[in-house]
């Protein structure tokens, strides 16, 4: 058996109900076979960084997992096809973007998976979300070089 290995997966969503798009991945990550949900972090609104469109709610998330990062991805990528085919009366499908982060210690670079994740340490939404759960794993440099970004935690749920 392996030993579980701590991961962090990154959440975003911006169309439509994204608070409840982030809820409802959350659940389906605890779902996910030999996978257990350490913690959240709280949610973030943040201004789309490479595209238009409505701010993106995102969130981290801390796993612990007996599964490879390879199969850990796949499970990810069912849970956006599924977010996908949700609430079929909308119009528009909801977005769902879930992304490895990190994996343990792991370097991996492979045509499908590249971890950790190349644009992480760009992105205010991800170290900002990662500093609460893992703060050893964000320098200030990190945070000083997004500083400019338009981000802000929302009020904790209740
Ligand atoms: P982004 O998340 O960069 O905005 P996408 O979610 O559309 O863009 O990118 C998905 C693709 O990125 C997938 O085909 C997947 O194979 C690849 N990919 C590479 N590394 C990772 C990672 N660490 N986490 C998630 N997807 C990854
Ligand atoms: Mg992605």
């Amino acid at each position: 058996m392996r030993e579980p290995v701590t991961a962090f997966v990154g959440l975003g969503a911006n169309l439509g109900d994204a608070q409840q798009a982030l809820r409802d991945a959350l659940a389906g990550l605890a779902r996910i076979p030999q996978t257990v949900v350490v913690r959240s972090s709280r949610m973030y609104r943040s201004a789309p960084v490479d595209a238009g469109g409505p701010d993106y709610l995102n969130a981290v998330a801390q796993v612990e997992t007996r599964l490879t990062a390879p199969q850990l991805l796949a499970q990810l990528q069912s849970l956006e096809q599924a977010a996908g085919r949700e609430r079929p009366y909308r119009n528009a499908p909801r977005t769902l973007d879930l992304d490895l982060l990190l994996f343990g210690a792991a370097r991996i670079e492979s045509a499908t998976l590249t971890v950790p994740h190349p644009r992480m340490r760009e992105r205010a939404f991800v170290l900002l979300p990662l500093r609460e759960l893992a703060p050893e794993r964000v320098s200030a440099e990190d945070l000083a070089a997004v500083a400019h970004q338009r981000i802000a935690a929302l009020p904790a749920a209740s």
